[in-house]
């Protein structure tokens, strides 16, 4: 899971659309419009929150942080459904300048991470630059003043000599395009907008879809509902997950010897990067990897026909990988049954399948995913002469090195185009991300320049090699997800080591720019 902040739909209180509500009226509004800031960052979830601390640590500390919501946290704010935690290792899911030698398990839950990203904000002061409740609703590039102004949905005008986008591409809840959707009467919960007051007890309860949320829910609901039944499209690759409570030594080590954290952080990240060559490639690791997964399989399922409906028939690392102890055998709970049938559509009551049956439920649990639209951003972003990144994106998202696109000065992408690890941690990637847009802000800040915009050639190489590297790897093998465009173009995932993209990311090479000098 990855970081999500500002965008349309968050569920959230929010500040009333006081623009267009005086659109309608037609009385004129005076449009707030604040101080350019140095930096404006769009998001407080990981990487706005990580931007601020290293941009603050190089002495760049006219930062303006918008957040659509009331709290930091983004991603992990947002994604509060029972069991919800994170399959990559706190110790290598967390900032390298801001490790927790108290992580409660090796794979943390939700709440703990949420608390670690507020320890953040409090350790590092970052509170003074976040306007909360901010719901940026349009972008544009001035050339004139060589400023990003950003609009929220109650008229004000933010601006800033360069801006971070770092909503997070899982930002926008996707309830699936199933006919029927309004008809249903019952309860309806998306697992990333989770009803916290709605009682599962006695309930009859049906979850859509089997992706990392649902795996995490499923197990948690099993033992509330009167009855789970769990709709299954395409079935998922699931391997163990190592998971285990921190001793309490373990924590005073990492406390009183750091060190002996970040060797840890290291040997972790040398396994999972040793995973790329399963995940990533097809090799005969990916055979080992899928061996895994039947013997865990077997392992945990011993009826034959549920085996069947549980194993995958498209290569390992095509969808996400998941992780889990307690999946398969929540599905094999007394109370919970497995329907692979297609939905043919939902009722007043439920959910009939295409043979022609209806389930009837209290309450529907969509984990059907996110909203991952080829144009990227859930707000229009205008660049020099006012063109459309929805528009230059139509045929699938494209940037330099996931974080610039020509056309668009001074704009930095966090979890950019084609920046997508499916074997490492998402932080690692972001923390060079990062570092790279703080060598940016400094260089446009040293040089005394109005804007910094990639050159199209430059962007065009680099998207031509990317992609042929994706034609060999195992998400363009042929199975759906939602790494892939409907067109099949993979605008998400980055096609080598997270070492290689760390590395393209070390420094800012000039010369694959246009530099245009403030007059
Ligand atoms: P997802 O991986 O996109 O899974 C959505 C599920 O809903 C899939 O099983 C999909 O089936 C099913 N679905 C979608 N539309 C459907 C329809 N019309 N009818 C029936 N089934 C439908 O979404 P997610 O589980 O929320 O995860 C999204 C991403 O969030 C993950 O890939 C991961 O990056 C992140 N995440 C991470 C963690 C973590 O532990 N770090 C936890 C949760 C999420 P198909 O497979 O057939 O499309």
């Amino acid at each position: 899971m990855t970081t999500a902040t500002a965008s349309k739909s968050n569920g959230r209180k929010r500040a009333p659309a006081r623009k267009q509500d005086a659109q309608a009226t037609k009385e004129p509004t005076a449009a707030i419009e604040h101080p350019t800031a140095t930096v404006l960052i769009i998001g407080a979830g990981f990487a706005g929150l990580g931007a601020a601390i290293r941009l603050q640590q190089q002495g760049v500390r006219d930062i303006v942080i918008l957040e659509r919501a009331e709290e930091v946290g983004g991603t992990w704010r947002d994604n509060q459904y029972p069991g919800a935690a994170c399959d990559i290792p706190s110790n290598l899911y967390s900032f390298s300048f801001a490790q927790n030698p108290d992580w409660s398990r090796s794979f943390s839950g939700s709440r703990e991470i949420l608390a670690y990203i507020q320890g953040m904000v409090k350790q590092f002061n970052l509170r003074q630059y976040i306007r909360f409740g901010k719901n940026v609703s349009d972008m544009a590039w001035d050339d004139q003043s060589g400023t990003w102004k950003a609009t929220t949905d109650a008229g004000e005008v933010f601006s800033g000599r360069t801006a971070v986008m770092a909503q997070g591409p899982l930002s926008n809840a996707s309830f699936p395009a199933i006919s029927g959707l309004e008809d249903y009467q019952g309860h309806k919960i998306h697992s990333a907008r989770w009803d916290h007051d709605y009682d599962f007890k006695g309930k009859k309860v049906a979850v859509i879809g089997t992706g990392a949320s649902a795996i995490q829910i499923i197990p948690e609901l099993v033992k509330e509902a009167r009855h789970l039944t769990v709709f299954q499209r395409t079935p998922a690759w699931v391997m163990p997950r190592p998971d285990f409570e921190t001793p309490d030594w373990n924590k005073s080590l990492f406390r009183k010897l750091p060190m002996s954290q970040s060797a840890l952080r290291k040997a972790l990240y040398l396994i999972h990067e040793s995973m790329a060559l399963a995940v990533i490639w097809n090799s005969p690791l990916t055979r080992l990897a899928e061996r895994i997964g039947r013997w865990h399989l077997r392992t945990q399922v011993k009826d034959r026909w549920l085996r069947r409906q549980l194993m995958p028939d498209y290569r390992i690392g095509c969808k996400r990988i998941l992780v889990s102890n307690d999946y398969y055998p929540a599905l094999q709970q007394p109370n919970c049954k497995l329907i692979t049938w297609p939905i043919d559509r939902l009722s007043a009551q439920g959910v009939r399948t295409v043979e022609g049956v209806e389930h009837q439920f209290d309450c529907i649990v969509f984990a059907t995913g996110f909203d991952v639209s080829n144009a990227g951003t859930p707000f229009p972003v205008r660049g020099l002469e006012g063109r459309l990144l929805g528009e230059t994106w139509q045929r699938g998202a494209q940037a330099y090195k996931s974080i610039n696109v020509a056309g668009y000065p001074n704009l930095f992408f966090t979890f950019g185009p084609n920046s997508g690890p499916g074997h490492n941690s998402a932080l690692v990637y972001m923390e060079s991300q990062i570092d790279y847009i703080v060598q940016s802000v400094r260089a446009i800040q040293s040089l005394g320049l109005k804007a910094l915009d990639v050159r199209e050639q430059v962007q065009a190489d680099y998207n031509r090699d990317i992609q042929q590297r994706l034609a060999k790897t195992n998400w363009n093998s042929g199975c759906k997800s939602w790494y892939l465009t409907k067109d099949g173009f993979n605008a998400t995932m980055y096609p080598g080591f997270a070492t290689q993209y760390a590395n393209q990311m070390k420094e800012l090479v000039l010369k694959d720019y246009r530099l245009i000098k403030a007059d």
